[in-house]
């Protein structure tokens, strides 16, 4: 099997540990944690759950949480009055709403609650993906498309819990219990991705955030 972050080769018949009633497989380069490919929910039961995530812009304890994303992954990046998308947003554009406030000029698109396209037409300064990436089975195949839609030295800003490195911890761990989350990043993890997206890790910062920073000039720094 194919680590689905470094693309590093690793054994399918060794799973790196049992919990939630299924296997993980842990990549030994990078660290990348996902669930065994039987355990990835189908649409209308991840539907059924994302229906339940709470992400109310009223709640100020979640508008503290997206202010925070918009002051260490997303301003020092891209400042105001940028454009934005807010990729996956779910049943409330909440993190939208905030980057409106301050100022930005922000999209929001969900394939389920929010599939206008034209929410995606042109390129954008920054891409938000939070609380989107363990959502994901093909990180990769989705962080290369989303770079696709970057204006020249663009960023991609996610916010994803990164996984315990032991497994007694993983086993404890809340964040894993979602049965829609299939799959976690952690520094090396993105560091990987970053160099397989021939971008820059501009940001990693515990417990749960990373920015990936494209070139400014496509060809920039190599050489003929
Ligand atoms: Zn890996």
């Amino acid at each position: 099997m194919r680590c689905r972050a470094c693309a590093a080769a690793f054994p399918a018949d060794a799973p790196w540990t049992r919990a939630r009633g299924v296997e993980w497989f842990r990549c030994p380069v990078c660290g990348h944690v996902r669930v065994e490919r039987g355990a990835v929910p189908d649409a209308q039961t991840a539907e059924a759950r994302y229906r339940l995530h709470r992400n109310d812009p009223a709640d100020s304890g979640y508008r503290r949480f997206l202010a925070s994303f918009v002051d260490r992954a997303v301003a020092p990046f891209a400042p105001p009055p940028a454009r934005v998308l807010d990729f996956g947003s779910g049943p409330e554009p909440a993190l939208a709403l905030i980057l409106r406030e301050r100022g930005y000029r922000a999209e929001a698109w969900d394939p389920i609650f929010a599939p206008e396209r034209r929410a995606l037409a042109g390129r954008f300064a920054l891409i938000a993906v939070h609380e989107v990436l363990e959502h994901v089975p093909y990180p990769y195949r989705l962080l290369s498309a989303l770079a696709r839609k970057l204006e020249v030295g663009g960023s991609i800003a996610l916010r994803t819990r990164f996984p315990p490195e032991r497994r007694e911890d993983f086993g404890r761990w809340w964040y894993k219990e979602d049965p829609t989350h299939v799959g976690f990043f952690g520094p090396r993890a993105f560091a990987a991705l970053a160099e397989r997206l021939g971008a820059r890790l501009s940001l990693v910062e515990e417990p749960d955030l990373a920015v990936l920073g494209f070139p400014a000039a496509p060809d920039a720094g190599r050489l003929p």
